[in-house]
């Protein structure tokens, strides 16, 4: 899941950190995350920038150190568009962010919901269908066939638990 290349047969890890096929290698005292960085019309994926000390072997700063197993706990994400619901393993949900086992972060906002439960998400995805329903004037029908579709499965879901 941590997004830190293997090393080579130098023992170096190498990162993309600037135009084309350059590549640079490892800063021994940097967190050996790579970061994805927005440099105007395209990205490179430089080394973090920030000091090691933290996770498997030191090799992680604090943000970036991967969360141990034991404390990752399953989310359901549900997509608005597709209707479809994704269980995730996060580290931390806060207010704002959801914080998966890699140090990444979501805003929480960004249309994309996570849920605590398999049913809380399609209670979810059912009322904002059917609320979507009532506005729709193009994709009624669509909307419609979503709310009875997703319906079944919590009538399902309740059956099984
Ligand atoms: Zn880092």
């Amino acid at each position: 899941m941590s997004h830190a290349p293997s090393p080579g047969k130098d023992g170096l890890r190498w990162y993309a950190s600037g135009f084309g096929p350059k590549r640079s290698p490892e800063d021994k005292t940097r967190c050996i995350q790579s970061v994805t960085q927005d440099v105007g019309r395209w990205y490179t994926f430089p080394q973090c920038s920030h000091k090691r000390g933290h996770g498997p072997d030191g090799l992680y700063c604090k943000r970036h150190a991967p969360t141990p197993v034991s404390e990752l706990r399953t989310w359901y994400r549900t997509n608005p568009w597709s209707n479809e619901i994704l269980p995730v393993l996060l580290a931390k949900m806060t207010e704002q962010f959801a914080v998966f086992p890699d140090g990444r972060r979501e805003k929480r906002e960004q249309g994309h919901a996570f849920f605590g439960s398999m049913r809380a998400a399609l209670e979810a995805l059912v009322t904002r269908n059917e609320r979507n329903a009532e506005t729709a004037r193009r994709n009624l029908a669509e909307h419609t066939a979503s709310v009875v579709a997703l319906k079944k499965q919590l009538v399902k879901l309740k059956e099984e638990t």
